[in-house]
C-alpha cells in the first residue's frame, strides 16, 4: 500500500531502485541477476520504466511480472501518454491490475526520438495529471474505491542557480506537481539532480505552492563521468564542473569510482538533512554501484551488504 512506499519524518527513508526493460537477450540475463542482487537487501520497491529508450509495453510488462513472480518486492509500473489513445491506456492499466500491479508512476513521456515538440495521440492525453485521473477512474471501475492503489508522479529539482548562487526551481514544475496532486497523485519521485539545495528548494517551493504529497529524491550513483555527461544531454540538468573534474582527474577507474561514491554519499546526506522520505536510485540495471553506495552511506535496509548473493 502507499504507506509503505515512503516514510514519515523520523523513520528510516525507503530505499528503491529504478530498472528498465532489457533490450537484448544478454541484457535480459544480466538483469535477472541484478534484480535478485537488489532484492536481497529488501528494498521497498522497484520501479520499471516504460517507453523510454525504445522499450516496449511488452518488455516492461514482462519485467514487472518477473519481479512479482521471483521476488517479494513491490513493482511500480511507469506509464506514459505517448502514442496511446485513452482506450489503449485503459486496456493496459486493466491488464496490469489483473497481473496484481497496484502501484503506478504516471508520466506524460517524452516525444519520440527525432521529434522536437510534444504531440499528443489524437485520442490520447496531453499531461500526466490527466493520466493520474484516468488511472483513478479505471481503478475505481475495476477494483472499487477501497482497493489500495498508489499513484506517483515526476518532479523536477533542475540544476539552475539564481544571480546570488542560490538554487532555483521552475515555477511551472511546481504548478504541474500541484495539478498532479489535485488529480489524485500520492507521492512524487524526482528527476536526477546534483546539489541537495535543488531538492530542498523544490520541496520548499512545492510546500509554499500547496503541494503536500511526499517528494522522494531520485539519485544516480555519481561514479561514471561518461554516464553523467550523457544524462546532462538527455535531461538538460547541468552536472557540476567540480564533480566532473574530480572524476576525470582520478589516477585510475577505481579511484574515480571511489570519488564518485563519496560525492554520492554527500548528496544523500544532504537530501536526508532536507527531510527526504525515501531514496530512489537509478540503477541503469546494474546492482554494484547502487549497493556499494548504500553500503557506504550505512543505509542497507534489512540485510548486511558486502557479501555475494547465494548461487
Ligand atoms: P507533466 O507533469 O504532464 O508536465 C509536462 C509539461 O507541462 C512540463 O513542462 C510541465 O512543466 C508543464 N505543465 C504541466 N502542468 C502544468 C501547469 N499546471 N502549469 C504550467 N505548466 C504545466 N519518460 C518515459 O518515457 N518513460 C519513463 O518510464 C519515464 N520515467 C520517469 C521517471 C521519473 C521519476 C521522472 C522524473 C521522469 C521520467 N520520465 C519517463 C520522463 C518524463 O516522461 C518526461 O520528463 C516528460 O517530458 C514530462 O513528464 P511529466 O510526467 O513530468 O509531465
Amino acid at each position: 500500500s502507499t504507506a509503505s512506499l515512503y516514510r514519515a519524518p523520523g523513520e528510516r527513508p525507503t530505499i528503491s531502485f529504478e530498472l528498465y526493460p532489457p533490450r537484448t537477450p544478454k541484457g535480459e540475463v544480466s538483469l535477472q541477476r541484478t534484480v535478485l542482487d537488489l532484492a536481497q537487501i529488501g528494498p521497498d520497491y522497484f520501479s520499471v520504466t516504460y517507453g523510454a529508450s525504445g522499450a516496449t509495453r511488452q518488455t516492461s510488462r514482462d519485467l514487472i511480472c518477473s519481479i512479482l513472480r521471483d521476488t517479494p518486492v513491490t513493482p511500480i509500473a511507469h506509464l506514459t501518454c505517448v502514442g496511446a489513445s485513452e482506450a489503449d491506456l485503459t486496456e493496459y492499466v486493466s491488464e496490469l491490475l489483473d497481473e496484481g500491479v497496484r502501484d503506478f508512476l504516471a508520466l506524460r513521456g517524452d516525444p519520440p526520438a527525432g521529434q522536437e515538440d510534444w504531440q499528443p495521440h489524437p485520442e490520447g492525453l496531453t499531461r500526466a495529471s490527466q493520466l493520474v485521473a484516468l488511472l483513478r477512474t479505471v481503478v475505481a471501475a475495476r477494483l472499487g474505491p477501497a482497493d489500495p492503489v498508489s499513484i506517483s508522479v515526476a518532479a523536477y529539482p533542475g540544476g539552475d542557480y539564481g544571480p546570488d548562487g542560490q538554487a532555483v526551481v521552475d515555477p511551472s514544475d511546481v504548478a504541474a506537481l500541484l495539478e498532479k496532486q489535485d488529480a489524485g497523485a500520492d507521492f512524487a519521485i524526482t528527476q536526477v539532480f546534483f546539489d541537495p539545495a535543488h531538492y530542498a528548494e523544490l520541496v520548499s517551493a512545492a510546500r509554499a505552492g500547496g503541494v503536500r504529497i511526499p517528494i522522494i529524491p531520485g539519485l544516480i550513483p555519481l561514479t561514471d563521468p561518461k554516464r553523467l555527461r550523457r544524462l546532462e544531454e538527455l535531461t538538460g540538468v547541468r552536472v557540476p564542473e567540480q564533480l566532473l573534474d574530480s572524476l576525470d582527474s582520478a589516477e585510475s577507474p577505481d579511484e574515480a569510482y571511489q570519488r564518485g561514491l563519496t560525492a554520492s554519499v554527500d548528496l544523500i546526506d544532504g537530501v536526508l538533512a532536507a527531510g527526504a522520505p525515501g531514496l530512489h536510485l537509478y540503477t541503469f540495471n546494474s546492482s554494484k554501484a547502487a549497493l556499494d553506495l548504500l553500503d557506504r552511506a550505512g543505509l542497507a535496509p534489512t540485510v548486511a551488504l558486502g557479501g555475494t548473493a547465494p548461487q
